[in-house]
C-alpha cells in the first residue's frame, strides 16, 4: 500500500490506490484501503491532503511543500522549494494576532501545460 502511494507521481486518491493494489490483492476492499491510508498518514509516512471539493488525496512527499493545482483538469503537483520572504510568518502572526505562527500551507492555482496545449489546438 505504501509502495503504491510512493510510486505514484501525482497525489492519488484512495480509489486510485485501491485500483492499483487490487491488481495484486484481488479481494481487498476499498474500506481496507481507506483504513490503511489513514494509518499510514497517522504514522507520518504519507500525508493526507484534504480538499474542500473532493476526496482526500495522499501525498508521498512528507516534507513541507507547496502545491499547484490546475483549474482545468484538477491535477495537483508539487512546487519545487522556493524561498519565502523571511518576515512572512511574522507578518501573518501580527495580522492574525496569533501567539505563534509556524506552519504554511499554500496552494497555487493555474492551468497546466497539457491543458494549455489542448486549448491552443
Ligand atoms: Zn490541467
Ligand atoms: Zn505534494
Amino acid at each position: 500500500m505504501l509502495a503504491a502511494v510512493k510510486m505514484a507521481k501525482h497525489h492519488p486518491d484512495a480509489k486510485w490506490v485501491y485500483e492499483k493494489v487490487s491488481r495484486e490483492i484481488p479481494n481487498i476492499s476499498l474500506g481496507t484501503v481507506y483504513r490503511a491510508l489513514a494509518a499510514l498518514s497517522a504514522e507520518g509516512l504519507i500525508r493526507e491532503y484534504r480538499r474542500a471539493d473532493g476526496p482526500s488525496l495522499y501525498d508521498p512527499n512528507t516534507e513541507d511543500h507547496f502545491h499547484i493545482r490546475c483549474r482545468s483538469c484538477g491535477r495537483i503537483e508539487d512546487v519545487p522549494p522556493v524561498q519565502l520572504p523571511d518576515d512572512m510568518l511574522e507578518s501573518i502572526r501580527r495580522a492574525s494576532e496569533f501567539a505563534r505562527v509556524d506552519q504554511v500551507r499554500l496552494e497555487f492555482g493555474g492551468i497546466c501545460s497539457a491543458c494549455a496545449e489542448k486549448t491552443r489546438e
